[in-house]
């Protein structure tokens, strides 16, 4: 169901607030969208497997008419037990896609008018986990990988040794002299163990990859990759110029990350803002931002929700503020 056909503007998504506060006026509204995007070719009970129209219940519910089984529309999804309306979920899926940096949690507390912030944070933080589509193709062709460090200047470690920082592998593809999609991970240190690792589950084997001289990428041929190595030491050329791309990408990131967080972000956390840029980054050229609105909400409504639990600890929630994020990162 994803990524079915091309979606247009005006009968898959609206494209201005405007179009969406006529869109999604009522819940009603809202619940038959979450309808038509769970079941785009007609509801299927996931029960006894029937294809057919249900009988619509109250407050979401929806009767199979062939084994009488009730389905909760939102169950399966991120929207599952919210005890909010989903147009404030909707608005808020709405601002995310439709400023181009995205929205901080205290950002998304006042203009949803929510009480909480808690509340605000765990949204971006479930929404965040929709930004990467289950199954996505690897990257493929030629392919730039380097990792890039976050985190405040430190004092007395050199080269790849970090004590505080997070470390953020990049895998980037060439498209010309531009820029294909892109892939990060935070990564625990940079063996060939974990850059390898990282490697394999972003790049289709065949696939040309282009590093540095670190001895942490020497297993990629084997692995069965093309390996193109430029030693950066060893070459006149900056490093800017000879992996241009995944220098790019990280400057980007490192200023998404000071300027939309406003501070600092726990690195367990760190993969999920990596996934917000990677989905924006990736739809960057989209002229329609109610496009990206379509994604998250589709993507939205095919993860399997998480409960608060998992997402954080107590202790966790508070503003973004405990990796500190020097001006020289
Ligand atoms: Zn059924």
């Amino acid at each position: 169901m994803i990524d079915a056909g091309s979606p247009q503007h005006g009968t898959d998504y609206p494209g201005t607030f405007g179009e969406f506060e006529a869109w999604f006026s009522t819940e009603t509204a809202c619940r038959s969208y979450i309808r038509r995007l769970r079941w785009p070719n007609g509801f299927v009970c996931p029960d006894c497997g029937v294809a057919g129209e249900p009988t619509e219940m109250s407050r979401g519910l929806l009767r199979c008419r062939a084994c009488g089984r009730q389905v909760s529309l939102t169950a399966g999804t991120i929207f599952q037990d919210t005890h909010k309306p989903l147009r404030q979920w909707f608005l808020a899926m709405w601002f995310i896609t439709s400023q181009k940096n995205g929205v901080s949690a205290l950002g998304l507390q006042r203009v949803l008018g929510l009480g909480s912030y808690r509340t605000a944070w765990t949204w971006l933080h479930k929404l965040r986990r929709a930004m990467i589509r289950p199954g996505r193709d690897d990257l493929h062709g030629e392919v730039e990988v380097d990792e890039t460090y976050v985190g405040a200047p430190e004092e007395g470690t050199r080269g790849r040794q970090t004590a505080s920082k997070a470390i953020i592998a990049i895998a980037i593809e060439k498209n010309g002299r531009g820029f294909g999609r892109v892939r990060l991970r935070r990564i625990r240190d940079v063996s060939a163990d974990s850059l390898l690792a990282f490697v394999r589950t972003t790049v289709e084997p065949g696939s040309s990859v282009h590093t540095d001289g670190w001895r942490g990428y020497a297993g990629l041929a084997d692995a069965g990759y093309h390996h193109q190595v430029t030693v950066i030491s060893a070459n006149i050329d900056p490093a800017h110029v000879v992996m241009p791309r995944v220098h790019k990408v990280a400057s980007l990131l490192k200023r998404w990350l000071m300027g939309t967080l406003q501070g600092g972000i726990q690195h367990q956390h760190l993969d999920y803002y990596l996934d917000e840029f990677a989905f924006r980054f990736n739809r960057r050229r989209s002229k329609a931002r109610g496009m990206l609105f379509y994604r998250l909400a589709q993507q939205a409504v095919a993860v399997e929700p998480v409960p608060y639990r998992l997402i954080v600890s107590r202790d966790d929630v508070k503003p973004e503020k405990s990796l500190p994020l020097g001006p020289h990162v």
